[in-house]
């Protein structure tokens, strides 16, 4: 189970204007203690959402989000914009904030980033590299990319 807010758009009306220490409390008391007052904790920070551009409410949602990692060590999630330049915005934000990019995790790199180069230069900021849409398309037309590039280059 995760913790934490989804985009702006999902989370809605109650969710938004909350303060980043409501959002802690929520983020800290699901991770430490359980959730929704059971002893059920959360295992992982995430899915967090990000559109492109980040709204306010999705900016707090990570500052919470690292700064439950940094005291917890858990492992954060995160759903990106669908811009090509949105992973690489919230690897920066995530290491400048004092985030572990080896504990987190950029989940649907393959409709998110346009190329194996992308691909590539986005593991450099050693996040965790997810590829979540298996069988669709984005995936497949990557494979080809890859594929065709090892051909050529073998
Ligand atoms: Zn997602």
């Amino acid at each position: 189970m995760g913790c934490g807010d989804y985009t702006e758009e999902f989370v809605g009306g109650e969710g938004r204007g909350r303060t980043a220490e409501a959002v802690a409390e929520e983020v800290l008391d699901d991770l430490l203690v359980g959730a929704e007052g059971t002893h059920i904790r959360a295992g992982i920070i995430g899915e967090i959402g990000c559109s492109h551009s980040w709204s306010e409410q999705e900016r707090i949602a990570m500052e919470v989000a690292v700064a439950a990692q940094k005291k917890t060590g858990a492992t954060i999630s995160v759903h990106p914009g669908r811009h090509p330049h949105a992973p690489f915005e919230i690897a920066r934000f995530i290491r400048e904030a004092g985030g572990r990019p080896d504990r987190t995790i950029m989940a649907h790199v393959e409709r998110t980033l346009p190329d194996l180069d992308s691909l590539l230069e986005f593991a450099e900021t050693g996040c965790v590299v997810e590829f979540d849409f298996s069988g669709s398309s984005p995936l497949i037309t990557l494979f080809r990319i890859s594929t065709s590039r090892t051909t050529a280059n073998a």
